[in-house]
């Protein structure tokens, strides 16, 4: 007797593994530079840290409800007051350890054999590895360059079938940074009328990251899918607290019992400190997130010029997060060899595009969330490894 044969559909995140690598070469002594991993390098802003201790000297050491405390979640459907402009009932929020667990739960429910579940591709890459794993097909919606990597309504429409069960939307978007147009959600959403069997799961994890003064668009401002809509979004990338584990997903009535259900299956509560850490998180003085989005402003525009400025590659300006996804055709090697001869040679850490499904082949990601003074000695590094390779313009 072996493992199930589900387990050999699950995938994985490259970004884990590079991360590992790019240590065991940093401990065999080389300098790297990490633009592979996607989190601020910033550090929890002190007042959200503090919140977190008082709650553990104050005796936060217990299971806390399943769903999360009420505080936080009241607090949670404020902050969707203040940022989408809709008012919600703090009820149907569930708090889960992290944005990839409203994820696998949506996933979960929906998916299974004989149903289809759309996704972005390329797009963050636990999407299709839990819906391989869940027996549904996964069914690409394909991000293209020439559209800012942002989709085409009418195309997402079509691929609708009788089948399908779930659609799974990102935006500000991982890997590319692309946003998608206020006008091209709402054209989806009026579409999406016509299939009222199928549910949404809109993955805003960055919605407080964008530029150019482009405010979050949320698919919660479309009314009529509000009874078949989830939104999945969290503390991690907002507030630099990936590592606390915190998310929170908006969960539409006839869900909620069986969001609750896997919670009190799988983890039993969020960690109880690191809730009350996300209260003052959301009620606390905004600055640090203010002053984290300059310097990621800055840092956008920087990387942008100089992807564009080497040979064979060439790169959108990204429009959110804190992702660039040059297209590197150019230069002569598909994404994974880019990626390895990067960290291997140079000591750059990235993500070959393939990593984020088939479409990303001919693309790799660079995360700038990191110094500015080290996405210059990256580039420089970049730069040396092409003209080493005989790359030129
Ligand atoms: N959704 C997207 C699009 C992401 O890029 C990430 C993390 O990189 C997540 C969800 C998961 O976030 P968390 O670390 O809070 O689980």
């Amino acid at each position: 007797m072996g493992i199930s044969e589900k387990m050999s559909r699950l995938g994985t995140e490259t970004a884990f593994d590079v991360l590992a690598r790019a240590n065991a070469l940093a401990a065999d002594g080389m300098d790297i530079i990490n633009l592979g991993i996607g989190q601020p390098d910033f550090p929890t802003p002190d007042n959200i840290v503090e919140a977190g201790i008082k709650a553990l000297k104050d005796g936060h050491h217990g299971y806390t409800a399943a769903n999360g405390i009420p505080e936080l979640r009241e607090a949670v459907a404020t902050d969707i007051e203040k940022y989408r402009g809709v008012t919600i009932d703090p009820n149907n929020i569930i708090v889960v350890p992290g944005g990839k667990v409203t994820m696998a739960f949506a996933i979960e429910m929906f998916g299974e054999d004989g149903a289809e579940i759309m996704y972005p591709n390329p797009g963050f890459p636990i999407y299709e590895s839990m819906i391989r794993y869940s027996g549904a097909t996964p069914v690409p919606i394909r991000l293209l360059e020439e559209n800012g990597f942002s989709f085409d309504a009418e195309q997402v429409l079509s691929q609708i079938t009788d089948r399908t069960r779930l659609i799974i939307l990102n935006t500000p978007a991982n890997p590319t940074g692309g946003v998608v147009a206020a006008a091209e959600l709402s054209k989806l959403a009026e579409g999406l009328e016509r299939f009222p069997d199928v549910y949404i799961l809109s993955d805003e994890i960055y919605s407080r990251m964008t530029y150019d003064g482009e405010g979050h668009v949320s698919m919660l401002e479309f009314d009529a899918l509000r009874e078949r809509l989830i939104i999945l979004d969290g503390w991690s990338k907002t507030y630099a607290m990936t590592g606390w584990r915190m998310g929170w997903g908006l969960w539409p009535n006839a869900l909620i019992p069986h969001a609750q259900r896997l919670c009190v299956n799988y983890h039993s509560c969020v960690n109880a400190a690191a809730q009350y850490a996300g209260i003052e998180a959301l009620q606390g003085d905004q600055n640090s997130v203010d002053k984290m989005m300059s310097a990621f402003d800055a840092r956008r525009l920087l990387i942008h010029d100089r992807l564009n400025a080497l040979p064979g590659v060439s790169c959108v300006l990204p429009k959110g997060a804190f992702y660039a996804f040059p297209n590197i055709t150019g230069v002569g090697l598909t994404s994974r060899e880019l990626q390895n001869g990067l960290l291997q040679s140079e000591g750059v850490a990235t993500i070959a595009g393939t990593s984020f499904g088939a479409e990303g082949e001919g693309y790799i990601r660079f995360s700038y969330a990191n110094s500015t003074e080290n996405i210059e000695r990256a580039m420089d590094r970049f730069e040396q490894y092409l003209a080493t390779n005989g790359v030129s313009a």
